[in-house]
């Protein structure tokens, strides 16, 4: 079997062109336009080029952005003095907080600070919790963009057993949610996991996130498996591969997601989503 390679990079651009048609006509209907804020704290390069990646595809579409940056030795509590001000601030819809924080800084503290009303990258606890509860409201992004691809693929995967590998609180959890929410029998496995081999046999879907590259291999898995690879690793000659190997897994699995191109650019695409959502949730009447 050859596997059908899951393009997210042509889903993206294809979703983002209706994204920004609606902004258009948001405006031409003199509507609020989406202003994004986007908080960057200390100096992780890597943090810069996403946030710089995200400023682009706002402007892209028609949303506004802001960034606001903070030195690495901000205080916790200056941050959240800013996150306050922010969530009372009416020209603000979104606020984003780059990932990972200073170390001293308490990163669920932080983001809890956000309304749950402008939380465009869906951690919030109480948005968290509706998804826990088949409720969901402001989705978390890669899991969401990730669920975006299911569906324009018509892949099936009511009743299917979905197994992901990682469990951090921006990936792995809520996706094992989301696809709990889509009627799969969902397993997440993380670094303690023993016998993984046991369960990636036996899964019909895989969704792997652990920063580890070329990890999952195609000897493992079941014939016929989707396998989704959100990883993001740069091998030493600069090259960048997802945590499942590729070239083992192609010939196996009935779906997979390439890295670059897969689940990457609709993780942007799920922020842009969010940003407009909440205007039209919260703001329009
Ligand atoms: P993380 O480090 O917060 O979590 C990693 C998880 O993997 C943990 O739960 C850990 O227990 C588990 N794990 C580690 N080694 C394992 C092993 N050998 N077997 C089983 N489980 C193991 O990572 P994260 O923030 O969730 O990111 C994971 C990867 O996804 C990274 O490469 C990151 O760059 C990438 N990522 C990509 C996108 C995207 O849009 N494509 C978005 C977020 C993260």
């Amino acid at each position: 079997m050859i596997s059908k390679i899951i393009n997210g990079k042509k889903i993206a651009k294809k979703i983002q062109k209706k994204l920004k048609k609606k902004i258009l006509k948001r405006k031409m209907n003199k509507l609020i336009i989406p202003k994004l804020a986007v908080l960057l704290i200390g100096d992780n390069e890597s943090s810069k080029i996403y946030i710089k990646n995200k400023k682009i595809a706002c402007k892209k579409i028609g949303i506004i952005s802001k960034t606001y940056t903070f030195p690495q030795k901000i205080l916790e509590i200056d941050i959240i003095k800013k996150i306050k001000k922010l969530n009372t601030n009416k020209s603000i819809h979104g606020i984003l907080v780059q990932l990972p924080l200073p170390k001293k800084i308490n990163t669920l503290k932080v983001l809890r600070e956000i309304s749950y009303k402008k939380d465009v990258d869906g951690f919030h606890p109480l948005n968290i919790g509706l998804l826990c509860q088949r409720n969901p409201n402001l989705r978390a992004c890669t899991p969401l963009g990730i669920m975006t691809l299911l569906k324009k693929y018509k892949i099936k995967i009511q009743g299917i057993n979905a197994l992901i590998i990682g469990a951090s609180n921006i990936v792995g959890r809520p996706m094992m949610l989301e696809l709990l929410l889509a009627g799969c029998t969902t397993t997440i496995a993380h670094r303690f996991t023993k016998n993984l081999y046991q369960y990636i046999k036996n899964a019909d879907l895989i969704v792997i996130a652990i920063g580890k590259a070329n990890f999952l291999k195609g000897k493992w898995i079941k014939e016929g498996a989707i396998i989704i690879d959100v990883g993001i690793n740069r091998l030493k000659n600069g090259k960048i591969v997802g945590d499942a190997d590729f070239n083992s897994i192609y010939k196996k699995a009935s779906y997979i997601t390439p890295v670059p191109g897969g689940v990457g650019p609709m993780t942007v695409t799920s922020l842009l989503k969010n940003t407009i959502y909440i205007c039209e949730k919260y703001h329009d009447r």
